[in-house]
């Protein structure tokens, strides 16, 4: 029988539990979650959860694109359509169920004041298209949020606009790009990347037109120097490179970095996506950075996997700066306004806008909320604790699993490698789907690629150490598991069949990947026919 920390058997369950799957059940529900159907199947096509008034004759003024079939929205009462989605919630993992150790993803708890301050009707209740006049409020924290994100950065520039990470990525390399093309440099057209780069920042180069060329990485998991070297040149238009890196560690040559690349006429796109583990205690623009995006949503708090949209602003160097997308904001006597178009108020040859309007407002709100409740000593601290609980995880683990990079300290991520399986016959993904069963998420799996079947926990400085505890003793007993298979005793099947406890059992993620069935098409249209 399993005790809890202060000798009280919780789980008088457990002695019973070997781990199996038990019985399964009559109906594919377990325990209280009932097993869920797509809201199609779920659809019954004379009902409705609200009463519209019938619509009157067709506008004829959609030039032939007026719709004539019927749109086959399902048909649900508001309880069913709620019931649907709060159990599909509940097959979930979410970061207000417990920790979310994804590496480089940033899971930290969305504090709730800001969500209070994003639903004030000041700012919730606005529009984009309102005379800028009767949003002068709202105008004025995005003012306010800008000076934050220069501040902590050190850059005297900044577009609020992009909506995620890799927008900004595209954003600062189109800004680049501009620079380059207003010098008569349009010829340079490769960008610089590490092997251990996070698969957007090829992918946007790619995007906007470059080639990119890997740079090498040292043993100790940092840019090659020498490398860099060799690849730098008049081809060159930017390096693109994450601090701290995606191995959780510090590029200790960075101002080498920044110095090399300007010195061949390129620029130096900083993934600022690891910026929790820096902010307060390191400014970009002091480093030699050109370019940076902020994820708002991993290092100012603003929630994402699934519970809101992203939002990445990107702070730019004096030189980027006049490449800036519309619209900035600016301030007179009557007050803040938004410069819209290229051309006016000293915009160079600005490539147009990065979104329709100006960006994400309810994530400004959150974002600034969590700046003013901690305040610039609050935000250093932020970062050292992140780095912390991630070294404390390290140390509690080195025994049992292979730290990448053993030497030293790590930022605020732990790297793991799979060394430590090696002759148990169980691999990364095994692992990590064995975590699912013990009530906790996998951290990510197999990236950096240049690790071999990594693992990297990125806890954050929201966890306390009771938490991280509760976590490490999980993954002590599963690496345990894990190890005993080497003497050919215990049971694979807790690796290999796993998960058993989760809503639904191991999937194809390949050919989910691969081959995604995205639409769904009705068995049957004749209710719909005799509509
Ligand atoms: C998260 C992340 C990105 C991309 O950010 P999104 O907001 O998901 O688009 C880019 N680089 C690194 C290192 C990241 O961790």
């Amino acid at each position: 029988m399993s005790m809890n920390n202060v000798g009280r058997p919780t789980r008088p369950e457990a002695a019973a539990n070997d781990g199996s799957t038990g019985h399964e059940t009559l109906t594919g529900g377990r325990g209280l979650l009932q097993d869920e159907a797509l809201i199609f199947e779920l659809d019954c096509w004379n009902k409705t959860g609200v009463d519209l008034p019938p619509a009157g004759p067709p506008s004829d003024d959609l030039a032939g694109l007026l719709r004539d079939a019927p749109i086959g929205l399902p048909g649900l009462s508001e309880p069913e359509a709620v019931r649907h989605y709060v159990r599909l919630s509940q097959k979930n993992h979410a970061i207000d169920l417990a920790l979310y150790p994804l590496g480089s993803c940033t899971m930290k708890h969305n504090p709730r004041l800001n969500e209070k301050m994003a639903r004030l009707p000041g700012f919730s209740d606005i529009h984009p298209l309102q005379p800028q006049s009767t949003v002068q409020g709202a105008l004025q924290l995005m003012d306010r949020l800008a000076h934050w994100l220069k501040t902590l950065t050190g850059m005297p520039a900044v577009a609020l606009s992009p909506k995620a990470g890799a927008h900004g990525e595209l954003c600062g390399l189109l800004a680049i790009r501009a620079a380059h093309e207003a010098a008569g440099n349009g010829h340079r057209k490769t960008v610089l990347a590490p092997t251990s780069a996070h698969g957007t920042n090829p992918a946007t180069a790619a995007f906007v037109g470059y080639t990119v060329v890997e740079i090498a990485q040292t043993d100790d998991g940092r840019v090659d120097l020498a490398d860099l070297e060799s690849k730098l040149g008049d081809h060159v238009a930017a390096i693109m490179v994450t601090n701290p890196n995606t191995c959780g560690l510090f590029e200790r040559d960075v101002v080498e970095i920044a110095r090399l690349t300007h010195a061949a006429g390129a620029y130096f796109y900083c993934d600022g996506a690891n910026f929790n583990a820096i902010v307060g205690r390191v400014r970009p623009g002091d480093l030699g950075v050109d370019a940076m995006h902020i994820n708002l949503h991993k290092t100012f708090s603003t929630p994402h996997g699934g519970g809101g949209p992203g939002a990445g602003p990107v702070v730019l160097s004096q030189a980027l700066a006049p490449f800036a997308p519309t619209p900035w904001l600016v301030h007179d006597d009557d007050g803040f306004s938004m410069v819209e178009h290229a051309g006016e108020e000293g915009a160079k040859t600005a490539f147009g806008r990065m979104s329709a309007f100006h960006g994400q407002m309810g994530m400004y709100v959150r974002a600034y909320a969590y700046m003013l409740s901690h305040g610039a000593d609050g935000l250093r601290q932020v970062a050292e604790d992140a780095v912390l609980n991630a070294n404390y995880i390290k140390a509690r683990l080195k025994d049992v699993m292979s730290p990448a990079f053993p030497d030293g300290p790590c930022m605020h991520e732990a790297l793991f490698d799979d060394a430590w399986l090696e002759g148990t016959g169980v691999t990364t993904l095994d692992f990590a789907k064995a975590m699912i069963d013990e009530g906790f998420h996998p951290m990510t799996m197999y990236f950096p690629l240049v690790v071999h079947g990594a693992m990297l926990i990125e806890p954050t400085e929201t966890e306390s150490k009771q938490e991280l505890d509760r976590f490490i003793e999980a993954l002590r007993a599963l690496a345990g598991a894990a190890q005993n298979l080497k003497g050919g005793a215990g049971e694979t099947e807790r690796f290999k069949g796993a998960p058993f406890h989760a809503p639904l059992r191991r999937l194809d993620e390949t050919l989910a990947a691969r081959k995604p069935r995205l639409r769904w098409k009705p068995v049957a249209t004749a209710p719909l026919a005799a509509e």
